[in-house]
């Protein structure tokens, strides 16, 4: 394993705390406006690239931080629509980061919109039964600055290709649905969400940004009260207490009794709608009066429903619903007119379920 880092990321520093240690350096506060600039707006790779800043001053940078806290090691493509890439951290450890592009037509024209699918944590405590994140348990949380460098390793992918991107991101939305459970990392993913709306960070739209979680009804009531517009989407993927606990052992310590509730004040203090993830595994929580109890729950909330059609892990037994089956689910939540998609399959064959790439590497350097 690597030595512990001696230089701090760049990524992940409030302009408070980067204004305070160039203030302590003898620096004037404008100069961490530029720094700021440099880092979010123009993405610089290099200090040498900074030439609005003093040469003595790149040279103290480059003794004090650095730029990325990761390498993009691998990128796996799945035909053109679902990108993989690998991160490597500066401990080895890895994470994924997604790219979903969904090709659509505009009026008159060829629209893309894209998603990026970031990570938040190495591995995941919570051991839901059909999920390669949890597979090998709980590393570490990622930090702040780990969070956002996954979305500039994707914006240096797309401007290898010549997507420009100077102003804007290179995308269209952000999905906190990789690795990890986010609202056990709570601090760093708010910390990340800050960074990526604020003005001097990458003036990301916060409705453009979605925080998945598995129900942690303490942190739920807690987003509850944060002041920025960010979506949540809540893996529900079982209607009662005993489909749900069947597969997710977090539903015995926030059952749906506490966990609808916190939902419900979720979207009444925020004011936006709830997305339920449902994903759907043959025998386990597609029957029928699963469907009319999710179409109880999701009324209640005003809430969207996702279901995803199970995506295969190597290890594991369980199975996708056929098509008949996702179909019949879906009409029964169409006759109760809740809102609901079934989401393409994407990535299926670069190990799009989230957490599978990262361990499969990580047991093939421990082999
Ligand atoms: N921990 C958070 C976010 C990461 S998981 C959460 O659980 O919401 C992101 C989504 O991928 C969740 O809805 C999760 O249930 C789903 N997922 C995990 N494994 C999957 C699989 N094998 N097939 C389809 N979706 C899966
Ligand atoms: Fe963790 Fe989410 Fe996977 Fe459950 S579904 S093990 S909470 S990453």
């Amino acid at each position: 394993m690597n030595p512990a880092p001696q230089k701090t990321s760049l990524y992940g520093m409030t302009p408070e705390e980067l204004t305070g240690q160039l203030k302590e350096a003898g620096m004037p506060a404008f100069r961490g406006k530029q720094l700021l600039d440099w880092v979010y707006r123009k993405r610089a790779s290099s200090w040498q690239q900074m030439l609005n800043l003093p040469q003595s001053m790149r040279e103290w940078l480059d003794t004090h931080y650095r730029l990325l806290p990761s390498k993009h090691v691998l990128t796996k493509q799945a035909g053109d629509i679902t990108e993989k890439l690998l991160v490597e951290l500066e401990d080895s450890r890895y994470v994924e980061t997604v790219l979903i592009r969904y090709p659509q037509k505009g009026v008159g024209q060829e629209d893309s919109r894209s998603t990026v699918c970031v990570s938040s944590q190495v591995g995941c405590a919570y051991g839901c039964k059909f999920c390669a994140s949890g597979l090998d348990g709980w590393k570490r949380n990622l930090s702040t600055g780990e969070i956002l460098a996954q979305l500039v390793h994707v914006c240096d992918l797309e401007a290898s290709r010549g997507v420009e991107s100077t102003d804007n991101l290179p995308f269209d939305n952000i999905v906190f649905m990789g690795m990890g459970e986010p609202l056990a990392n709570y601090d760093a993913v708010m910390g990340a969400i800050t960074a990526l709306n604020a003005d001097w960070g990458m003036n990301f739209g916060a409705r453009r940004i979605t925080i998945s979680t598995s129900g942690l009804v303490p942190q739920i009531l807690k987003l509850a009260e944060e002041p920025i517009q960010f979506r949540l989407a809540i893996s529900l993927h079982g209607a009662t207490n005993e489909s749900r606990s069947s597969i997710m052992p977090v539903n015995r310590k926030y059952p749906l009794e506490e966990l609808i509730p916190a939902a419900e004040k979720f979207s009444q203090k925020h004011g936006r709608m709830l997305t339920l993830e449902f994903i759907l595994i043959k025998g386990i929580n597609d029957s029928m009066s699963e469907a009319k109890s999710l179409s109880e729950i999701a009324k209640r909330l005003h809430a969207h429903v996702n279901l995803i059609p199970y995506n295969q892990v190597e290890g594991l037994s369980w199975e996708r619903s056929n098509l008949s089956r996702q179909q019949a689910f879906a009409e029964v939540l169409r006759r109760e007119n809740i809102s609901h998609t079934i989401r393409k399959e994407k990535g299926h064959s670069i190990d799009a379920a989230c957490g599978q790439l990262r361990l499969r590497k990580e047991r093939e350097r421990e082999a």
